[in-house]
């Protein structure tokens, strides 16, 4: 009979981390996290957790919190950059997929999830930064972290993002992520900003001759209750390179870019401070997602760049479907083959989605930029069904 694994060691305390931690804990395995950074509750831009990343924290009994503490998107807009519309995609979320879609802060998510591991008696260590694992036969798993210190288990779970240090213990001479050319730059506004523009629960986005913007509300505060989001060519320059600019020097940056683009774009960027840049990468596909006693999950395994919007909801769905498969009496390896060969399919089909949609923002001749406004016109409703996949996604039961 195998005797079962009975303590995971987790490597990130992002999104993936703390709730494969807590579903860990419900199969009845012991979980410790470990986060390279300090325990901050003020870190990044916002996002949008789609109605199947919802459905998993609604197994949490988690999305009463995130709605009130987020903001409901009920559609996605899209615009030319005169301000002529578009069209619209992901109308009616709840009533056709059970959940909303939700934006919020990627801070107050990232509380609320290490909250609830937390309460959920999960080990968390924070200033661990992993740097070597040790898989040796017959002795336990040991992970080393920057420290110097060392913690042991029966196995380990990557869930360290795209820049996985778990992913090159897995996958050696594996791919490194890669830039793919678009930069992004983003933030919060006050509400104020969007009262005389009446767009309710709508995010509108908007396609440039070069680039996109996009805002939408993400919560209740009046200082910095709206989300906004620039996705630009990079034309070679690193963020880390914009990040020494001061916060002047990149408004006015964005206020180039963007000049002529229709309200409230300019008025959004004019209000912007704290400014957060992040490259836009990708990774290509891994050979493997596990090696002995060691399994990547989320970013680790296959990130994604964000324009399909699907990057935490797909770390949520791989935490709770990892947590599933934990029965007693299956041995490790076969638990990571089947957590591989179910959740591998989804993710590589939604990060193709994501690269073809990053596509339409570079740059375009101003006939380019014409006739790619008539096709998303023209094929939006088409767009918008071939969407609908992942989010009827039900985690609860296998793909
Ligand atoms: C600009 C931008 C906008 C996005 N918008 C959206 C969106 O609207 N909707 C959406 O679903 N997705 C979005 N995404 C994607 C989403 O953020 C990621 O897919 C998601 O965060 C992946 O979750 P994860 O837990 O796998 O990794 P992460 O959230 O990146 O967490 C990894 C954690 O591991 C830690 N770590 C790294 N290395 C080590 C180490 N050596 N030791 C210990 N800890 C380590 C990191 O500090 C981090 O806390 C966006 C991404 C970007 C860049």
């Amino acid at each position: 009979m195998t005797q079962r694994a009975r303590k995971a060691l987790i490597i990130g305390a992002g999104i993936a981390g703390p709730v494969a931690a807590i579903f860990m804990k419900q199969a009845g395995i012991d979980a410790a996290v470990y986060e390279a950074w300090p325990y901050s509750t003020g870190i990044g831009g916002g996002l949008q957790i789609a109605p199947n990343g919802m459905q998993v924290l609604a197994e949490l009994g988690l999305t009463d919190e995130i709605i009130r503490r987020g903001s409901v998107a009920e559609s996605f807009d899209f615009y030319s950059q005169s301000g002529r519309r578009l069209g619209t995609v992901n109308r009616n979320m709840r009533e056709r997929f059970g959940q909303p879609a939700v934006n919020l802060c990627r801070a107050t998510l990232n509380e609320i999830l290490v909250n609830k591991a937390w309460c959920s008696h999960v080990e968390l260590y924070f200033d661990k930064r992993l740097v070597a694992i040790e898989d040796r036969a017959d002795r336990p798993l040991m992970a080393h972290f920057a420290d110097g210190a060392s913690a042991e288990g029966d196995f380990l779970i990557g869930a360290d993002g795209v820049h996985s240090a778990v992913r090159r213990h897995v996958v050696p001479d594996g791919p490194k992520p890669f830039d793919t050319g678009l930069i992004g730059f983003g933030g919060f506004v006050p509400r104020a900003l969007l009262s005389h523009r009446s767009i309710g629960q709508r995010v509108e986005t908007t396609f440039g001759q070069s680039g996109f913007f996009g805002y939408g509300f993400c919560s209740s505060d009046p200082n910095d209750g709206v989300m906004w989001w620039s996705t630009q060519p990079s034309h070679g320059i690193s963020a880390a390179t914009y990040r020494a600019m001061s916060q002047d020097a990149l408004r006015q940056h964005l206020r180039n870019f963007h000049a002529g683009w229709h309200d409230p774009i300019p008025q959004i960027i004019d209000a912007a401070e704290d400014i957060v840049v992040t490259d836009t990468l990708d990774v290509a596909t891994l050979p493997i997602w596990s090696r002995k006693r060691t399994l990547l999950i989320g970013d680790a395994a296959h990130a994604t760049s964000p324009h399909a919007g699907q990057g935490a909801s797909l770390a949520l769905e791989d935490a709770i479907r990892l947590g599933r498969l934990m029965p007693e009496g299956v041995d490790l390896d076969t638990i990571f083959q089947r957590f591989e060969q179910e959740r591998r399919p989804r993710a590589e089909k939604i990060v193709a989605l994501a690269r073809r949609n990053g596509n339409s923002k570079r740059a375009f001749s101003p006939t380019g930029a014409w006739i790619r406004d008539h096709m998303l016109k023209l094929l939006l409703p088409v767009t918008s069904k071939g969407m609908d996949f992942m989010y009827a996604y039900n985690p609860r039961r296998a793909a």
